[in-house]
């Protein structure tokens, strides 16, 4: 899964979607709405950008997955994207996981950023309980007293979560770390570990990306990604 942190623009998204696409991304993220710690930050531009997502995807092959933040939007982003994101700040919104768990998509569950794994998997248990069984786990880093990162990619999470239940675990080593640079070696640590999907942001333009731009990996960077992460794979016994 690929893609930028926001959906800023059609031709933003595109060019996302085409990096996305060249690296051997199925599915393009992109949120519509964002979850900001300040309301005065870039929130999304909300309905047409579940426009682009769709019209952009289906038009590479690429399926949708997109950040769900209410009840009340569940059926409407549930129209554009084939997989609902369920983001670190939701993750014990108990009435959204109970919407998601009855909204006929599956449900990327994103871990807290200050969840136990018991916690996130009682959260999957509210999916999986209203009748859902497609909900793929996401480690997506803690918060810890180190400030030198955004947060703690909690590697061992990977197969303590696939010892502990039967979903798919996949990891984002861009909200884990909050820094380009370090995206790749988390990545290819994810994958060592086990981890049966990635979460990558990527933006044509990082310096002025509306949100996350850090993190944001360059479209060259995406495929170098790519073909560093095929390689471990594949040293463990994995397709990529
Ligand atoms: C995101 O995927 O852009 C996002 C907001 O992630 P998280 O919920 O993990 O912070
Ligand atoms: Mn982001």
């Amino acid at each position: 899964m690929a893609g930028p942190c926001a959906v800023e623009s059609f031709d933003q998204l595109a060019a996302a979607a085409d990096a996305a696409a060249a690296a051997g991304a199925r599915i393009l993220r992109g949120g519509a709405f964002k979850p900001r710690t300040s309301p005065y930050s870039f929130r999304g531009l909300g309905e047409p950008a579940l426009r682009w997502l769709h019209d952009i995807a289906a038009a590479r092959d690429l399926a949708v997955v997109t950040e769900v933040m209410t009840p009340e939007l569940v059926p409407l982003v549930a129209e554009y994207a084939d997989m609902l994101q369920i983001g670190s700040r939701s993750i014990q919104n108990f009435p959204l996981l109970d919407a998601v768990g009855r909204a006929g998509r599956p449900v990327l569950l994103k871990r807290g950023m200050m969840s136990t794994l018991d916690e996130l998997l009682a959260s999957a248990e509210y999916i999986l309980s209203a009748g859902n069984p497609d909900v793929i786990l996401c480690e997506r880093g803690i918060r810890t007293f180190e400030p030198q990162t955004r947060n703690t990619f909690d590697v061992v999470s990977v197969p303590l979560l696939k010892r502990l239940s039967h979903l798919p675990v996949v990891a984002d080593p861009s909200h884990a770390t909050g820094q380009a640079d370090l995206v790749l070696p988390a990545a290819r640590a994810a994958v060592a570990a086990g981890a049966d999907g990635l979460l990558i942001e990527v933006h044509p333009d990082p310096a002025n990306a509306l949100s996350d731009g850090p993190q944001a990996l360059l479209p060259s960077d995406l495929a170098e990604l790519a073909t560093s992460c095929g390689a471990v794979a594949r040293a463990i016994g994995r397709a990529f």
